[in-house]
This record gives C-alpha cells, sequence and structure tokens, in this order.
C-alpha cells in the first residue's frame, strides 16, 4: 500500500533499529547521500552487490545546467541551476575528505553547429536558454576556433556557456566511497530484494534503474552508448573545452579529461539492454571526428553502454514515498545525476535529519507518480 500509512515524520520515530539510514544503491547518487548523512554523525550502511557499476560508471560527467536546459522543463532547469552552483564547494569539500582528486574542471562548454541546419538547432535552444536569462553566448566561427584551434574550419557557429563545466564519474563515485566511509559508514554487498528487509530508521532508495522494483515508481531505463578516447603518445587531449552539438543532424558531445581521455557520447535509446552496436560506435566517431578531425587519430579504449534511471517528466524522484513509512526516494536522475549529486545528498542529509523536506523538492517528490506506484504495486 502507498497512500494511508503514517506519515515520514511518524514513522521515523519508530525503533530501535539496526542503523539510522540503510542507503539502497552505490552510485554517485547513494554514496554522496551516505557520505553527507555519516558527516552527521548518523549510523549508515550502504546496500549494493556491485557498487559503482551502475550508470555513473559510464556517464560522461558534464554538468551543464545551461546547455541541458530544455524546451518545457523549467522546474528541472531551476534544480539543475541549484546544484550546479554547491558544485565548487562540494568538490573541494569532497577532495579534502578524501584525500584525491575528481577531475573537477572548470573550463566551460562550447556549443557549436557544423552545418547551417545543425546551427539553426543549436540557436533554437540557446536562443530559449537565453530567454531564461541563462549565461551562454553567441560566438562566430573564428571566435570557436580561437578558443579551441581543435575544431574543425566548416563549424558554422556557435555558442559559449562558460558555466557548464564537468568531473570524472568514476573518479567521483571513489571519492564519495573513500569519503563515506572515512564518516564511518559501511558498505553491504549484497542486493536488496525487499525494502522490510532492512532494519533502519530510514530507507535511501538510491538505487537508479533498481529503483522501480523495489518502488513501483515509474523509473525506466533509457540506455545511452558512450566511448572513450585516448591521445596518442599518452599527451594530453587537444581541446580544452567540453564541446557539444550537432554534426550532420548527428547530436554528440566530446568531454577532455586530464589524462588524455576524450569522451564521446552518446545515444539516448528507448531499450534496457547494455548491447554497443556497430551502427552507434559509427555515428558518434562520425559526428566527433566530423566536428575535431583530429580525434581520427586517438585510440579508441572503450565503447559501452549504460542505463539512465529516467521517469515520465525526465526530472527525479527526490523525497518520502507515500505511504512507505521511513522510505525515502532518490533516483529517477536520467540524464542529469551526477550534476544533481550534490544537492540530492544534501536535501535528503537535511530531510533525515530534520523529517522536512525543503521546497525545492516539491516539483520533485515521489507523491506525483503515487497513483503509477500503487497499480504497478498492486498488479
Ligand atoms: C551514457 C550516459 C552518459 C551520461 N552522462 C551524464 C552527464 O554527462 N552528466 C550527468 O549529470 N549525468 C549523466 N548521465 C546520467 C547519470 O549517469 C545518472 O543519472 C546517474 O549516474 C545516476 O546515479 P545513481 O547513483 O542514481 O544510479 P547508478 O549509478 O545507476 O547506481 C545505482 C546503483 O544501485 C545498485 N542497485 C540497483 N538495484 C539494487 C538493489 N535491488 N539492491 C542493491 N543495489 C541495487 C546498482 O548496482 C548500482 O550500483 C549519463 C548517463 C549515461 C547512461
Amino acid at each position: 500500500m502507498l497512500t494511508g500509512g503514517p506519515s515520514y515524520t511518524e514513522s521515523v520515530n519508530r525503533g530501535p533499529f539496526l542503523t539510522d539510514v540503510a542507503v539502497v544503491g552505490g552510485g554517485a547518487v547513494g554514496w554522496a547521500v551516505a557520505w553527507r548523512c555519516a558527516a552527521r554523525g548518523l549510523r549508515v550502511t550502504v546496500h549494493d552487490p556491485a557498487p559503482g557499476s551502475g550508470a555513473s560508471h559510464v556517464a560522461a560527467g558534464m554538468l551543464a545546467p545551461v546547455a541541458e536546459a530544455y524546451f518545457g522543463e523549467r522546474e528541472l532547469t531551476g534544480l539543475l541551476a541549484a546544484s550546479a552552483a554547491r558544485w565548487p564547494a562540494f568538490a573541494a569539500e569532497l577532495a579534502e575528505a578524501a584525500g584525491t582528486g575528481i577531475g573537477y574542471r572548470t573550463d566551460g562548454t562550447l556549443v557549436v553547429g557544423l552545418t547551417g541546419d545543425d546551427l539553426a538547432e543549436a540557436r533554437r535552444l540557446w536562443s530559449y536558454q537565453r530567454e531564461l536569462g541563462l549565461p551562454i553566448d553567441p560566438l562566430r566561427p573564428s571566435e570557436l576556433r580561437e578558443r579551441e584551434p581543435a575544431l574543425t574550419p566548416r563549424v558554422r557557429g556557435g555558442a559559449v556557456a562558460p558555466g557548464d563545466h564537468q568531473v570524472d564519474p568514476r573518479r567521483l563515485v571513489a571519492a564519495l566511497r573513500t569519503a563515506a566511509e572515512r564518516a564511518g559508514a559501511t558498505l553491504v554487498a549484497r542486493p536488496v530484494a525487499r525494502l522490510s528487509d532492512l532494519d533502519a530508521r530510514v530507507t535511501v532508495v538510491a538505487a537508479g534503474c533498481g529503483a522501480a522494483a523495489l518502488t513501483g515508481l515509474p523509473v525506466r531505463p533509457v540506455k545511452g552508448q558512450i566511448l572513450r578516447l585516448r591521445a596518442p603518445g599518452g599527451g594530453p587531449p587537444g581541446l580544452r573545452h567540453v564541446i557539444r552539438g550537432y554534426a550532420d543532424g548527428e547530436p554528440v558531445y566530446l568531454v577532455p579529461r586530464d589524462g588524455g581521455e576524450v569522451v564521446v557520447g552518446a545515444t539516448v535509446e528507448e531499450r534496457a539492454d547494455t548491447e554497443v552496436t556497430a551502427g552507434a560506435v559509427l555515428r558518434l566517431l562520425r559526428a566527433a571526428v566530423d566536428l575535431v578531425p583530429e580525434l581520427a587519430e586517438y585510440d579508441l579504449v572503450e565503447a559501452t553502454a549504460g542505463l539512465r534511471p529516467g521517469t515520465p517528466d525526465n526530472a527525479p524522484v527526490i523525497g518520502p514515498l507515500p505511504g512507505r513509512p521511513g522510505v525515502v526516494a532518490a533516483t529517477g536522475h536520467h540524464r542529469h545525476g551526477i550534476v544533481l549529486t550534490p544537492i540530492t545528498a544534501d536535501l535528503v542529509a537535511d530531510l533525515v535529519v530534520t523529517g522536512e523536506a525543503d521546497p525545492l523538492l516539491a516539483p520533485f517528490t515521489p507523491a506525483r507518480f503515487a497513483a503509477t506506484a500503487r497499480a504497478a504495486h498492486c498488479g
């Protein structure tokens, strides 16, 4: 039953319990919640048979509240911006707590169009983003190439989003786990079959695509294929900015990392398998090389696929689960789980400690899907 149970506040006053907080899922979201809760002195367990192996492992790591501001998603855009604003302090605090870097870079993002049609499509979106007051400024082709000489001279135009940054998600998850464990959180390396098996004052479901089976929430897998290239000779990549854009109608992004890696992504497919297909690799590589020709000389070191936890309105599901005493959802982050990691972790930790959901979470509450979840649970 999803309705009619005690309220969240009533339920957390039950007890005694084996632990204060059980976090189901050890991806970026789960470990960040665990870290923030453990740092507040709570006893925390993280339950995951394969921590760090989900969407967070394949993600590109763009922190792009501006370039990812799409039509019809104003509330989500607000949350992305609020989380991105927390990133500088979050990254610094995490590096300190874990004693390791996370590849956080603030070089900014260039949005480009290869052909006239590509530019028209990109311009339509950035005009909307400018209408929202977001920082994105058009650039001429010569200005683009001044900033990023590796771009093809064929690029017809673009824009710069100076506040859209990036982080390395694999280093992020490793650092979050270290920080959480240093703060006292412990891993239970087993899958959770039923939430009722957990003996915790509060259970936080941060299981990505696994959340649907545990909660009945409408979280569905959205497949993304993604590549990792490496600059020849182990040198740094020949580009500095994140580059996003269209190349002959093909959307693509390039994320250069300090160690010489360039991430090329990603497909968006309504599928639940993680096979890598020749067609997807071909399309991604062609678009990447069309925008930055020197990438043809790079080594192709990884081709992989992951499953984004998507929701019907593309927004995350964060907050108390109606009718499930002491259960909090922190899932459904779809394309934005990395950028949304700081705000999710902070607001979930606040909720766990105070019993009150921050007003920022109002549009993202699981209650908006209560009817769907109830039907799934009864069915
Ligand atoms: C190709 C691709 C590119 C992306 N690029 C970006 C990007 O640039 N920027 C961005 O912000 N986001 C990006 N994303 C989205 C981002 O990866 C996700 O939103 C984010 O990783 C979700 O994190 P999570 O911790 O909720 O889930 P996950 O990382 O999927 O972790 C969930 C964990 O839960 C565990 N689990 C599941 N079921 C159970 C169970 N029953 N019991 C115990 N454990 C369980 C799994 O083993 C897994 O470790 C991208 C995603 C993809 C696929």
